[in-house]
C-alpha cells in the first residue's frame, strides 16, 4: 500500500468512516472493489452526487467516471429523473402486486431492443444473469455452458469460474464456497479465441444450453469482441441449437441506444442475440435488472412454463419510474452522438498526452463506455489485459485522485462518460493526465 499518497490529514472523515465501517461490514465495504484493495489507500465515502461530480465526506470534488459502474449515464441527480422518482415514492414503495409502470417500462426496452419480444424485471444484473442461465437451460433440456475468461456475469455460483486445464475438463471455482460439482457444467474458453470456440462446440456443442458473452467487455477494462469471433458464436450456437446469451448488463444503453447488440448487428447483417441479460442504465441508478428473448424462450418461465424464477421488490414501481425516465431522456435526438463525441475526445487527449511524454497507452469507446490501457496495443483477451504494469497504474489512478479526477479503482474496469461531463471537464481530466504522464 502506497503510505499516505492519497490522505490528507490524519483527521480525515474518510479515514474516521472507513475505520469504522471495517469494524462493521467486512473489508468497510459492500461490495469488494470499493474497497481500493488494488491501488491501495482509503476509499473516498461519497457524501453526495450532481451532475458528473461526487463530493467525499472531506467535501473534497471529484470528476467521475465511474457513475456508479455506469448506470449514471444521464449524471447525478437529473432534474427530470428525480421528478419522476420523487413522485413514484409518494405513490408507494413497493406493493408486490403488478403495475402499469411495470408495463411501460418493458414496453419501453422492447420497441428499443428488437430482439426482445418479452422481457422479465429483476432487481440486480446477477439476479439477471443467473435466472438467464436456469431459463437457457430449462428452455434446451441441457446443462453445458459456454462463459469467457474475464467476462462477469454477477456472482451466482455456476458463474464464478476460471477456465479449466482443458476444453475436456470443464471450469475451477475463483471463489470458495463454490462446490467444484457447481461449475462442472461451465466450460470457460479465452476471449476472442476462434479454434478454442472452434474445438469447444466440436466436443460439446449438442450438450450445451447456451453461451454467455460479454459482447463488448467491460471487466476486462474494455475489450471488444471481434467481429470474425461474434459472428462464429452466432453460428455454432445456431448450428448446434444452443442460446447466444449476450449480457449486457454494461452495454446496454450505454454504448448505444439499442446496446452492443446493435453496433454487432451494423457489422453482422442479420445479426442479433437469443437471450439478452440488462441492468445499470435501465435503473438509473435503482436497483433493477431485466433478462429477456424471444417469446418461445421467455414463456417458458414461471407462470407459464416450468421454469422458476420470482422476486419480491421485481419491478420495483420506484425503481422503474427511474428507468423509465432514464430511458426517455436517451432517446432524445443526438444524445448518443454527443456522449460518444465526448467520451472519444476524453480517450484522445489522455492518448495524445502519453504520446508526448513518451509513455505506453491506448484506449478504446463506444457510446458512453471507455477503457484505457498502460500499454503499446488493445488487448484481445484476459491474459493480455493484466500484463499492465500495476504498481504504474496504481500510481496513474492515485495522482489523477490526488487531482480531483475518480476513475475505476482497478486496472481491469471500464470507465463512463456521462451526458453531465462538459468539454471543461475532459479539459481538467486531461491536463491532470498530462502532468502525470510528464514526470514519468
Ligand atoms: C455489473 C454487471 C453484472 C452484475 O450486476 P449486479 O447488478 O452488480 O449484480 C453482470 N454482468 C455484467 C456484464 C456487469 O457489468
Amino acid at each position: 500500500m502506497p503510505p499516505n499518497t492519497d490522505s490528507k490529514a490524519p483527521t480525515s472523515r474518510n479515514d474516521v468512516l472507513f475505520e469504522r465501517a471495517k469494524r462493521v461490514i467486512p473489508g468497510g465495504v459492500n461490495s469488494p472493489v470499493r474497497a481500493f484493495k488494488a491501488v491501495g489507500g482509503t476509499p473516498r465515502f461519497v457524501q453526495r452526487a450532481q451532475g458528473a461530480y461526487f463530493w467525499d465526506a472531506d467535501g473534497q470534488r471529484y470528476i467521475d467516471y465511474i457513475g456508479s459502474w455506469g448506470p449514471m449515464i444521464l449524471g447525478h441527480g437529473h432534474p427530470a429523473v428525480l421528478e419522476a422518482v420523487q413522485k413514484a415514492a409518494l405513490d408507494g414503495f413497493s406493493f408486490g402486486a403488478p403495475t402499469e409502470r411495470e408495463v411501460d417500462l418493458a414496453e419501453e426496452i422492447i420497441k428499443l431492443v428488437p430482439s426482445i419480444e418479452m422481457i422479465r424485471l429483476v432487481s440486480s444484473g446477477t439476479e439477471a444473469a443467473m435466472s438467464a442461465l436456469r431459463l437457457a437451460r430449462g428452455a434446451t433440456g441441457r446443462s453445458k455452458i459456454i462463459k469467457f475468461e474475464g467476462c462477469y456475469h454477477g456472482h451466482a455460483d455456476a458463474l464464478l469460474v476460471k477456465a479449466g486445464s482443458g476444453l475436456a475438463t470443464f471450469g475451477n471455482p475463483t471463489s470458495a464456497g463454490v462446490p467444484p460439482e457447481v461449475v462442472q457444467h461451465t466450460l470457460v474458453l479465452e476471449y476472442n479465441n476462434l479454434a478454442q470456440l472452434e474445438e469447444a462446440f466440436t466436443l460439446h456443442g449438442k450438450e450445451l444450453a447456451c453461451l454467455m458473452i460479454e459482447p463488448i467487455a467491460g471487466n476486462m477494462n474494455f475489450v471488444r469482441a471481434s467481429v470474425p469471433f461474434m459472428k462464429r458464436c452466432r453460428e455454432l450456437c445456431t448450428q448446434y441449437g444452443a442460446l447466444l446469451v449476450f449480457d449486457e448488463v454494461m452495454t446496454g444503453f450505454r454504448v448505444a441506444l439499442g446496446g452492443a447488440q446493435s453496433v454487432y448487428a451494423q457489422l453482422i447483417p442479420g445479426f442479433e442475440p437469443d437471450m439478452t441479460v440488462m441492468g445499470k442504465v435501465i435503473g438509473g441508478g435503482m436497483p433493477l435488472a431485466a433478462f429477456g428473448a424471444k417469446k418461445d424462450v421467455m414463456q417458458q418461465l414461471a407462470p407459464l412454463g416450468p421454469v422458476y424464477q420470482a422476486g419480491t421488490l421485481s419491478g420495483n414501481p420506484v425503481a422503474t419510474a427511474c428507468g423509465l425516465a432514464t430511458l426517455r431522456e436517451l432517446q432524445k435526438p443526438g444524445f448518443y452522438e454527443a456522449l460518444g463525441a465526448r467520451t472519444q475526445s476524453l480517450v484522445a487527449g489522455l492518448t495524445q498526452a502519453a504520446a508526448k511524454a513518451g509513455v505506453h497507452f491506448c484506449g478504446d469507446s463506444q457510446g458512453g463506455m471507455f477503457g484505457f490501457f498502460l500499454l503499446g496495443q488493445l488487448p484481445q483477451n484476459y491474459a493480455t489485459v493484466m500484463t499492465t504494469d500495476s504498481p504504474a497504474f496504481n500510481k496513474f489512478f492515485h495522482a489523477m485522485l490526488d487531482n480531483g479526477v475518480y476513475y475505476a479503482p482497478a486496472l481491469y474496469e471500464a470507465g463512463f462518460v456521462s451526458a453531465a461531463h462538459t468539454a471543461a471537464d475532459i479539459e481538467e481530466t486531461v491536463d491532470a493526465a498530462a502532468r502525470f504522464f510528464s514526470t514519468r
